[in-house]
C-alpha cells in the first residue's frame, strides 16, 4: 500500500520509505487514504501476535512477507497489554509491561523491526540512529535496538532535566547504545539532532538515520493493542465501548481512531490533555493557538503543538471517522491528583497520565456505556509524583530495580554541533 504525503499529496511512498524518510517534503506526515476491510471477529479471537501480524500486513501489504512480519511483530511485542478491572464499568488498559514500562516500547519496538526490514532492503550493512529524547521515547528506542548487530544508537538528552530514573533506563545499557548528556534543554538537543541530519556529508557517512515519534510504523504498531483490549472484553462491553486517551502528541489517539475506521467496536474516543490544551480549545472554537507550553504532572503530555494532530484532520477529512466520535476533555492538576487518590481508594494504584484519561473517563460516561482508559506508563516511573499525592511508598518493578543501583554511561556534551560531528565521527 502506498503511503500519502498529507502536505504534499503528489509524494506517495511504500511503507518501508516511509520508515526510512520519516517525514516528507514540507515537513508533511507520511498517512494512508485507503484502509483495508477487515473480518475483526475473526481477528479478536486470534493471539496477540498472530492478529497484529494479521493487522499490520493488511495495512502494510505485500511488502513484507507474511512471515517475516509475524518475526517482526514477535520480537517486537514480547509483552502483553492486560485490561485491568477498576469498576464494572470501568477498565485500564495496560500498556506499561514492557522493558522500559510505557506504552512507547510497542510503538519504538516496532519501529526499530521497520527499520532493520528497510536496512535489510537497501542492503546496507551499517546504520546509526540519531535521536533526542525528553524521556520516555529514547529508553524505548534504546532498548529496542539493543544488541541488534549492525546498528548503533546515538540519545541525546538535556542533563538533569529528566527523572534520574528515567534516565538510568537508557544510559546503563552500553554497548551499541551511546548516550550523550547535553548541557542544553530538550529544544536543543533536537536543534543538535536536525543540524545532524542537515550534514549530508555525515549522515551518508555514518547512514545516519532518524526514529522520531512521527515515524509511521510507530502509528501502525499502536493500533494493535486497541484490538488487543477489545479481545478481552465481553460482548455487553464491546457494544457501547468509550475509550479515553491521555495525549501529548495525539499519537496514540490517532491509532485508536484509525482502529475504530477499521472497524473495531468503539461507540467514541475521549482526547484527555492536562493544562496544554491547544487540542481542546481548537475542538470548541475552530481556532488553532498555540499557547506556551507549562509544566504538568503528566509531564509526557506537556506539549502545545501536537505533531500527530494533522493525522487525525485527515481522518476526519477523508470521512472514515466522524466528528461525533470524539470529543475532547482539559483535567488540571487538582484533579489530576483527586483522580490519582480516588483510583487509590478503588484499589487501583495509578499515576498521572493514566488520572487524566480517567477523569475524563468518569465525567462523560454514561450508566449505559463501558469505559476504558489507557495505561501509559508504569506508576513507578513517576514514583516521587505518586508517593507524595498518595502519601504511600510504592514499591519498584523488577527492571526499574534492577538498573537504580547502576552507574550511567553517558558521556556530557556541551550543545555544540562541532562537537557533537567530532563525537559521532570518532564512532566509526
Ligand atoms: C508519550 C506519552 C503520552 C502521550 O502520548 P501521545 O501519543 O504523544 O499523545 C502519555 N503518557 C505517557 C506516559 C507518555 O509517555
Amino acid at each position: 500500500m502506498l503511503l500519502r504525503n498529507i502536505k504534499v499529496p503528489s509524494q506517495q511512498v511504500s511503507f518501508l520509505d516511509a520508515v526510512r524518510i520519516g517525514l516528507g517534503e514540507q515537513q508533511g506526515l507520511f498517512f494512508p487514504d485507503q484502509w483495508p476491510s477487515l473480518d475483526v471477529d475473526a481477528l479478536l479471537a486470534m493471539p496477540f501476535v498472530e492478529r497484529s501480524a494479521a493487522i499490520l500486513g493488511a495495512l502494510i501489504g505485500d511488502e513484507i512477507p507474511q512471515a517475516e512480519l509475524l518475526a517482526m511483530v514477535s520480537q517486537a511485542f514480547a509483552f502483553g497489554a492486560p485490561v485491568a478491572k477498576v469498576t464494572e464499568q470501568i477498565g485500564c488498559l495496560e500498556l506499561f509491561h514492557g522493558p522500559t514500562l510505557a506504552f512507547k516500547d510497542f510503538g519504538g519496538r516496532f519501529m526499530a523491526q521497520a527499520l532493520l526490514a528497510s536496512q535489510r532492503r537497501s542492503g546496507i550493512a551499517k546504520t546509526t540512529i540519531v535521536t533526542a529524547t525528553s524521556g520516555d521515547t529514547g529508553a524505548a528506542v534504546a532498548h529496542a535496538f539493543f544488541r541488534q548487530p549492525g546498528v548503533k544508537v546515538v540519545i541525546l538528552f538535556p542533563k538533569g532535566k529528566i527523572s534520574p530514573l528515567q534516565e538510568k533506563l537508557f544510559t546503563t545499557l552500553g554497548e551499541n547504545i551511546q548516550t550523550l548528556a547535553v548541557d542544553g534543554d530538550f529544544d536543543q538537543c533536537q536543534a543538535l539532532v536536525k543540524e545532524v541530519f542537515n550534514d549530508r556529508d555525515l549522515v551518508a557517512k555514518l547512514q545516519i538515520n532518524s526514529a522520531n515519534s512521527i515515524n509511521i510504523s510507530r502509528l501502525f504498531a499502536q493500533i494493535c493493542y486497541y484490538f488487543e483490549a477489545v479481545a478481552q472484553l465481553t460482548p455487553e462491553q464491546r457494544a457501547e465501548l468509550v475509550v479515553a486517551v491521555p495525549s501529548g502528541n495525539f499519537g496514540n489517539l490517532t491509532a485508536g481512531l484509525i482502529a475504530k475506521a477499521l472497524g473495531l467496536p468503539i461507540k467514541r474516543m475521549i482526547a484527555a490533555t492536562n493544562a496544554n490544551d491547544t487540542v481542546p480549545r481548537y475542538w470548541r472554537s475552530g481556532v488553532w493557538q498555540v499557547n506556551p507550553t507549562v509544566a504538568t504532572l503528566s509531564n509526557a503530555m506537556d506539549v502545545s503543538a501536537p505533531n500527530n494532530w494533522p493525522r487525525v484532520e485527515d481522518l476526519l477529512a477523508q470521512g472514515v471517522i466522524a466528528r461525533e466520535a470524539l470529543s475532547t476533555q482539559v483535567v488540571d492538576e487538582e484533579d489530576t491528583q483527586l483522580s490519582m487518590r480516588q483510583l487509590a481508594q478503588l484499589g487501583y494504584l495509578s499515576e498521572p497520565h493514566a488520572a487524566v484519561a480517567y477523569k475524563a473517563l468518569k465525567r462523560e460516561l454514561s450508566p449505559t456505556e463501558y469505559g476504558l482508559f489507557l495505561g501509559t506508563a508504569h506508576p513507578a516511573k513517576f514514583k516521587e509524583q505518586v508517593e507524595n499525592i498518595l502519601g504511600n511508598p510504592i514499591a519498584l518493578p523488577p527492571a526499574l530495580a534492577a538498573v537504580a543501583g547502576e552507574a550511567s554511561l553517558a558521556a556530557d556534551l556541551p550543545a555544540d554541533f562541532v562537537e557533537l560531528r567530532k563525537y559521532l565521527l570518532a564512532l566509526e
